[in-house]
């Protein structure tokens, strides 16, 4: 599979309110303003860095994922995302290769990304995320 860059890191906060403070008043990263994924009770948002971003997650509900990872681990990187050329056949390639997937096939996430999980059990605990943007 062809792995283009870092495309995020994926930070679960809080309060995207709170938490951005850090990143756009002391580091001064640009905040461009939020979005909701409704399917993954999470609010989320981009604060570009050179070629990456920084991602905020804030739940939207007490049973949400981003909820659940704060109330197992606190706030923190939640998982890390990495930009593929070609979603589709980066996930046969991974499924191929016996990788353990959270996500089968590609869903829809924030900024008209399409981006799937795999299992942190299948990368020494690490949530993988890979996106591609059109
Ligand atoms: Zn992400």
């Amino acid at each position: 599979m062809n792995i283009l860059k870092i495309d995020h890191l994926g930070i679960a906060v809080k309060s995207i309110e709170n938490g951005k403070n850090f990143w756009s008043d002391v580091l001064g990263m640009e905040f461009a303003g939020t979005e909701t994924v409704a399917a993954q009770k999470v609010t989320t948002a981009f604060l570009p860095v050179g070629e990456s971003e920084v991602e905020l997650l804030e739940s939207t509900a007490d049973d949400g994922p981003v909820a659940k990872y704060i109330a197992k681990k606190g706030e923190g990187i939640q998982h890390v995302a990495f930009r593929v050329e070609n979603i589709e056949d980066a996930l046969e390639e991974l499924k191929a290769k016996g990788i353990r997937l959270i996500d089968e096939t590609p869903r829809q996430g924030a900024g008209g990304a399409r981006i799937a999980f795999l299992h942190p059990k299948a990368t020494s605990g690490v949530l993988v995320e890979l996106c591609q943007r059109d």
